[in-house]
C-alpha cells in the first residue's frame, strides 16, 4: 500500500520519475497512485522523496 502525505507532498514529481512499472502519475499539481497492483514494493520513490511525504507499506 502506497501512502501519500498531502500535508508534506511539494509535487516535485522526484517519485513518478523513478517508478519504473508507472505506478505514480503527477496530474495537475498533484500526485495519484495510479496502478497501485504493479508496484514492485522498491521503495525507490521512498528514498529520492525530499520530503518523507511518501511510503510504502507492505
Ligand atoms: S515502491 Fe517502487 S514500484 Fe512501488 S510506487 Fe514506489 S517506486 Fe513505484
Ligand atoms: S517525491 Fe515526495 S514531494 Fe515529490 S511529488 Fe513525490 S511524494 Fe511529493
Amino acid at each position: 500500500m502506497i501512502e501519500i502525505n498531502y500535508q508534506k507532498c511539494g509535487y516535485c514529481g522526484a517519485c513518478v520519475g523513478v517508478c519504473e512499472p508507472m505506478v505514480l502519475q503527477l496530474m495537475e499539481n498533484m500526485v495519484i497512485v495510479t496502478n497501485e497492483n504493479k508496484c514492485k514494493k522498491c521503495k525507490a520513490c521512498e528514498v529520492v522523496c525530499p520530503l518523507d511525504a511518501i511510503k510504502v507499506k507492505q
